[in-house]
């Protein structure tokens, strides 16, 4: 049985941001999410989504390949911002008006097949969805020079906010930096300054040094070993997955170019396909760790504003997957603490130790 943990921990990226790692039963005060049920069908008649229905969206933005055999399609958003996102009310109706300014709403059919699961997708296939993301993001900072953020996600199970259970992700445009990213971009700022060293960066070294001692000062004595590379979840060759030291959610995993890149961007063709197996074999651990969590994931790449230049060589683009596997409560609403019932060093051993 692993030790038990009650600790504050606070995040090295953003430090206004600390979690509760509490594990301890106990101490839990959080009740589990159920798991969300799976929807396997590869074809629903009546899904808009599904091969066949284009008809019932509007017309495709994209569709790869074109014609109707095609892997993945993007329409605009028929129901625009967040109207299903039912734990956010008050940020959907701050994006409403943001979108009615100058903003768009694009949905992606990640797969024709309906239901089917992230880490059931060829490792060819996310590299086109995420290649997708990559153009319809470039097509959209083009488009508009007042755009300064363009942020791609996936809600994946009701808890998630998905009202659709066809695989889709989304895509908001926005003429303002969401704060969470701009809190990231801040603080990033803030330590290459003093260290002029990028904290992702940073943060991959420690992940990849095998352990560190910590010696008492005044007597000499180690006080505490500490096995960093524990955090590594999954690896490739350009790209790393990683358990955050301070994670909000138990299962949260977060995939960084191992090489430092602060624009999603400027990935390379060649690259995405390092890229898609990190995720796909990521999902495939999570997914047999958890089984079927609903999760949402976001990718946080360096803003299109004035000061992009600047943080070139402090920000550090990264997707960021969060399973939601347990029910935030008052506390965690109220407090702004996080809440983690499990030590984010089990969690990725588990991780690691789950056969794929
Ligand atoms: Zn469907
Ligand atoms: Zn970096
Ligand atoms: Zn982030």
């Amino acid at each position: 049985m692993a030790n038990e943990v009650r600790e504050i921990r606070i995040n090295p990226i953003v430090p206004s941001e600390s979690v509760l790692v509490a594990t301890a039963r106990s101490m839990r005060p959080k009740k589990a999410e159920e798991l969300a049920p799976r929807d396997t069908r590869k074809f629903v008649e009546t899904c808009p989504f599904c091969v066949g229905n284009e008809d019932k969206t509007p017309p495709a933005i994209l569709a790869l390949p074109t014609g109707d055999r095609w892997e993945l399609r993007i329409v605009e958003n028929l129901y625009p911002v967040l109207g299903d996102n039912r734990s956010q009310t008050n940020l959907s109706f701050g994006l409403q008006q943001i979108i009615d300014g100058y903003g768009r709403h694009e949905v992606i059919i990640d797969h024709h097949a309906h239901g089917i699961a992230l880490h059931e997708m060829s490792v060819e296939h996310l590299a086109l969805v995420f290649g997708a993301y990559r153009s319809r993001m470039q097509q959209l900072f083009e488009s508009n020079p007042r755009l300064k953020y363009v942020l791609v996600f996936k809600n994946f199970g009701p808890a998630a906010g998905a009202s659709i259970a066809h695989t889709h992700s989304q895509i908001i445009a926005m003429p303002v930096v969401p704060e969470n990213v701009q809190r990231e971009v801040d603080n990033s700022s803030n330590f290459f300054r003093k260290n002029h060293q990028c904290i992702f960066c940073t943060l991959i070294d420690e992940a990849l040094t095998f352990e560190a001692t910590i010696y008492d000062r005044e007597s000499g004595t180690v006080r505490r070993k500490i096995n960093v590379g524990q955090y590594v979840v999954e690896r490739g060759e350009k790209f790393i997955a990683v358990k955050p030291f301070a994670s909000r959610f138990e299962w949260e995993v977060h995939i960084l170019p191992l090489r430092h890149q602060s624009d999603f961007l400027d990935v390379a063709p060649e690259d995405l396909g390092d890229f898609a197996r990190v995720l796909q074999r990521t999902m495939a651990r999570l997914d047999a760790v958890i089984g079927g969590a609903q999760y949402n994931y976001f990718l946080h790449s360096v803003p299109h504003d004035p000061q992009r230049g600047e943080h070139a060589h402090s920000y550090h683009w990264h997707l960021e997957i969060c399973p939601r596997t347990s029910i935030p409560t008052g506390f965690e609403l109220g407090s702004g603490l996080f809440v983690n019932t499990l030590s984010p060093e089990e969690a990725a051993e588990r991780l690691r130790a789950a056969e794929i």
